[in-house]
């Protein structure tokens, strides 16, 4: 039997900064893929040489002093990749079809306060107390701040609150609202369920700089490849774990995994969804109340996603870089709830890389969905799905194409769809329950999977157990990571790379 210090199952970027850190404070890391290739939500695609990002476009916190930046300079990653700033004031516009108008809303605090009250002049002391608000939360949130040897979440109370609840206390505007809450679609939850708290750690980011990566996620990937080569770190692909056996005074003996291989190890750190880590622990060993805690857990929206390409000159010359949404009205709650069946929000996230010596010009168009709209062919399997799938997908791309046209005409002459995503092709690339982009909704009122589990030896992290977007991903990780170093050594390793 081999024998680890720790084994690490899932490789989005949780699970591939849980494995650096480990392995960089000095343990023996095992890291385990259900596919054939690693990076999750991280990877990439081709068509014709053209990469297309599936789960990550752009990010908040790559700035100096960052989170982000912090977490990837502490992991010696930060200077293997190239950050595309995009352009201040052009980064982020919404389109509310319902006033027909745009706003352009910037990054930069300063710039967006500035901007909002240009916008709503008579709701400028409400914009002020929102951002201060944002600012506070996040000041006071521990796991935000990577020098603090803290080990609690610190729960506070923006944490029991919602964000429609602070809004609706400071503002009676819908659309000062809907702009406000806009950001709902990078975590896929709606205004009336997720905290103030949890909304703020994830817009922080966002309103002090958003960025994508040379590259996309896979520069990521091949960065964090780069730094695996330092460390031994043995990583299995289409390999996970099979059986639990051997449970002793709540703690794991062996771990089976599905080569027939047998495994030892001090901890086993699951960054999958929780409903997969659930499946994988056995009956008997968990509390009824634990299971339908799991069990009740909803998803996060997903996205129906088209990848495309613009032609050369096609619109927005001198905006290589930018993210446009696009929501047919105010109503937020409405727009991310499974049952509505009106037109969704779309985002429209522009980038250029260089294929060939030749500039090309991506557009990945994301419009929400659930899995309710493809449940009738949840059976099936990608390549094999039947011709009313194929006709569903048909009939969405072209109408997303023609909503867009409707907004953006010039892009009807130029914009060429090369593929199309729904939930169910993420459910099967991603290996998770509902296909969601973000896991699990993080709901006011609920206990997420977090941290060590009921059997002693196993964690878990990721997207669904702290906060989702690859900040939130990696700050699951540098959490349970701290808590299996412990603070003394963690303390060592502040000092040392930040
Ligand atoms: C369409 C879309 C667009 C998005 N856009 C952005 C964006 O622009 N910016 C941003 O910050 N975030 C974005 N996100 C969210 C972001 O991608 C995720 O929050 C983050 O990448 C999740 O990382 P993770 O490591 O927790 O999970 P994942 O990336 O999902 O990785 C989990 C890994 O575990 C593997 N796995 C599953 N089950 C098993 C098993 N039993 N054994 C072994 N391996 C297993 C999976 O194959 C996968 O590789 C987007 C998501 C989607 C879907």
């Amino acid at each position: 039997m081999k024998k680890y210090d720790d084994v690490v199952v899932g490789s989005g970027v949780s699970g591939l900064a849980m494995t650096l850190f480990l392995a960089m404070n000095g343990r023996r890391v095992l890291l385990l893929e259900k596919n054939h290739r690693i990076g999750g939500s991280l990877s990439v695609f081709t068509r014709d040489g053209v990469p297309f990002d599936t789960g990550f476009h752009f990010t908040g916190g790559l700035q100096k002093g960052g989170l982000l930046y912090e977490m990837l300079s502490a992991l010696g990653i930060y200077d293997s990749i190239e950050p595309v700033f995009l352009p201040e004031d052009n980064a982020n516009s919404f389109f509310l079809e319902s006033e027909n108008r745009l706003y352009k809303i910037p990054y930069g605090f300063p710039g967006l306060r500035e901007r909002l009250k240009g916008y709503f002049p008579s709701e400028a002391a409400a914009i002020d107390k929102y951002f201060d608000k944002v600012i506070q939360v996040c000041a006071q949130t521990p796991s935000m701040n990577l020098r603090n040897p803290a080990m609690n979440q610190g729960h506070i109370d923006e944490d029991f609150m919602t964000l429609d609840e602070v809004l609706n206390g400071l503002t009676g505007n819908k659309v000062l609202k809907a702009l406000l809450s806009g950001f709902a679609m990078c975590y896929g939850v709606k205004p009336q369920e997720i905290t103030f708290a949890n909304h703020s750690r994830i817009c922080l980011g966002l309103y002090e700089s958003v960025a994508r990566i040379h590259g996309g996620g896979n520069a990521l990937i091949e960065a964090f490849q780069k730094r695996f080569q330092d460390f031994d770190i043995e990583v299995s692909c289409g390999t996970t774990i099979a059986e639990m056996a051997d449970i002793r005074d709540n703690r794991v003996g062996r771990f089976i995994l599905n080569t027939g291989e047998e495994i030892e190890c001090e901890n086993c750190v699951f960054t999958i969804h929780p409903k997969e880590i659930l499946k994988l622990i056995p009956e008997g060993v968990l509390s009824k109340a634990f299971i339908s805690r799991v069990s009740s857990f909803e998803a996060s929206t997903g996205f129906f996603a088209l990848f495309a390409t613009l032609d050369p000159g096609c619109g927005d010359e001198g905006i290589d870089n930018s993210i446009v949404s696009i929501f047919p009205h105010t109503d937020i709650n409405q727009i991310l709830d499974p049952g509505y069946e009106g037109l969704g929000a779309l985002v429209l996230l522009r980038s250029v890389e260089e294929v060939n010596g030749t500039r090309k010009h991506i557009i990945n168009i994301l419009e929400t969905s659930f899995f309710e709209h493809v449940e009738v062919w949840k059976d099936t399997r990608r390549g094999l799905r039947p011709q009313a799938y194929l006709d569903y997908k048909l009939q969405r791309i072209e109408s997303i194409r023609e909503r867009i046209f409707s907004v953006l005409p010039k892009y009807r002459d130029c914009l060429r769809v090369v593929d199309a995503a729904s939930v169910l092709t993420f459910r099967d690339y991603l290996h998770s329950p509902d296909g969601s982009a973000y896991g699990i909704k993080q709901k006011v009122g609920q206990y997420n999977l977090f941290g060590k589990l009921p059997l002693r030896n196993v964690f878990a992290a990721g997207q669904s157990s702290l906060l989702p977007g690859i900040i939130g991903a990696m700050m699951s990780s540098f959490f349970v990571g701290r808590s299996i170093i412990k603070e003394e050594k963690y303390a060592g390793f502040v000092g040392r790379h930040l």
